[in-house]
């Protein structure tokens, strides 16, 4: 298309396809017929202007962290600098091919290895692997250490990996995957780890136990130190799950606590958007004892040059290609280096003050049922709050107003629970209209329960069947014809 205006585009012949850019003839070869197409597609005739109110349609029955307050709970939807995204698309990063030679790509490598330092300073541990792209495969990088580092012990029959009830889902299966078995601590009446209980659990086939700081109450582990030095008596390993780090990010360190193992969810912490299922990042930083086992390459500086590591006899292999996903890793390491660590301390100070004002005001309301202070998040129970109420008809009625909801039915050991995060990034305003929201959903529960039951009423889409939504999803034009 040459010129700036084809007149084609305004009269409905759909979008143009650019000119054919190999030879006709041959192609028999190339493509043989059995996978040729036997007739045309059916993509809709739509002019410019009707696609765009399409897209321009679809974008306005969304929700997203850029129309309001997002409070789900544990996967800290905060704000995410948007000069970030420019920056993660500058085309000498995007443009790196991965396989270019080290000398072309210094500028590339030195990012991540900076950011692998400023990671390990945050966590209080000596390495990090930048490859795992999500936190649950962070986990799973982490098990495979477990495993590793017993193996080179000839301690194989260390098969058990420790788990509070209060764990993420993510959590059991990684260690599954990796082939232990999981024993469920319960957790005690204020929320957190009973010493006794883990007591009972330990013994010579323990290889780890999966701790989450602060846990998934928002509740931090006052007895954090017994529980890491108990594990570490029994000659256990500590690995921490670091989702929950906003909340006490530049303040605490991993490491200080007795982790030997952290995961990071760069996408929940250290600014990447999250939600749509995009491309996330989970480091694993590691002890002293567990650095040769991590996976290969590892980036390392040689006085002013830097080079890709694959020497590394003992470690568990590659586990994702190349080195991770470093445009998610850059938006981290610009974030850092604009925050800085008085930046940082800010963040966790907000994310806690935040969600305790939110905790203070709705515990009035509603059912709270560990009570403590709390750090970045907090579970409230929908339970007992009106006729037949379920957790599941408040965070719909709040779509009615404005918000979007909490997570609902996790941690598993909260009735009918609603996971509050509010994030350091709203104001009093916000969080002032979030609890009046509440309020009015509480006292409506009571009062007329069936608009909690009908609930949504003024969205795009009214209550779906949400198991067929999410297995068998219409994700094609037209939808109607389904
Ligand atoms: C989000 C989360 C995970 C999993 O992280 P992903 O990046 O989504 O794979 C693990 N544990 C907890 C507590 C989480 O909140």
């Amino acid at each position: 298309m040459n010129t700036i205006f084809d007149h084609k585009l305004a009269k409905g012949v759909g979008g143009l396809l650019p000119a054919l850019d190999v030879p006709e003839q041959g192609i028999e070869k190339l493509v043989p017929s059995s996978l040729r197409r036997t007739h045309a597609p059916r993509i809709p005739n739509l002019s410019e202007p009707e696609l765009v109110r399409h897209y321009t349609h679809l974008s306005k029955v969304n929700y997203g962290i850029d129309d309001g307050f997002y409070p789900l709970g544990s996967c800290t939807m905060k704000y995410n600098p948007k000069i970030n995204e420019d920056l993660a698309r500058l085309p000498g990063f995007a443009n790196a091919h991965p396989l270019a030679d080290e000398d072309l790509i210094q500028g590339s490598l030195k990012l991540l290895y900076e950011a692998s330092r400023y990671l390990c300073g945050i966590a209080g541990l000596v390495e990090v692997t930048l490859q795992p792209a999500a936190g649950a495969h962070g986990e799973l990088t982490g098990m495979f250490l477990v495993k590793r580092y017993f193996e080179e012990r000839g301690e194989e029959k260390r098969k058990r990996i420790l788990l509070p009830d209060s764990a993420h889902g993510t959590n059991p299966s990684s260690a599954t995957i990796a082939g232990f078995s999981v024993t469920e601590i319960p957790s005690g009446k204020d929320g957190m780890i009973n010493l006794a209980t883990l007591e009972e659990a330990l013994d010579d086939t323990v290889a780890a136990i999966m701790l989450t700081v602060p846990n998934t109450l928002g509740i931090f582990e006052e007895r954090i130190l017994e529980v890491t030095a108990m594990v570490h008596a029994a000659g256990g390993l500590c690995y921490f799950d670091g989702a929950n780090l906003n909340a006490f990010l530049g303040r605490a360190r991993p490491g200080d606590m007795g982790a030997d193992i952290f995961h990071f969810n760069l996408h929940k912490t250290l600014s990447t958007p999250h939600g749509g299922g995009g491309p996330g990042s989970g480091p694993v930083a590691v002890a002293q004892s567990l650095v040769d086992f991590l996976p290969v390459p590892r980036i390392v500086k040689d006085k002013n040059r830097y080079r890709l590591d694959w020497n590394s006899p003992h470690s568990i292999g590659c586990i994702h290609s190349f080195y991770g996903n470093f445009g998610v890793i850059l938006k981290a390491y610009a974030y850092l280096l604009l925050l800085g660590d008085t930046g940082l301390r800010e963040v966790s100070e907000n994310a806690v003050l935040n969600a305790n004002y939110l905790q203070e005001s709705l515990k009035q309301t509603y059912p709270l049922p560990y009570e403590r202070l709390c750090k970045h998040e907090f579970v409230l129970s929908g339970k007992g709050l009106g006729e037949g109420i379920s957790a599941l008809d408040i965070a719909k009625r709040l779509i009615d107003y404005g918000f979007h909801p909490p997570t609902i039915y996790f941690p598993l050991i909260v009735p009918e629970a609603l996971m509050i995060e509010p994030t350091e990034c709203e104001g009093k305003e916000t969080l002032d209209r979030f609890i009046e929201a509440m309020e009015r959903i509480a006292a409506e529960a009571k009062e007329n329960p069936r608009l909690l039951h009908e609930a949504p009423q003024y969205a795009p889409v009214r209550r779906l069947d949400q198991t067929r939504a999410a297995r068998q999803p219409i994700l094609t034009y037209p939808f109607n014809e389904r």
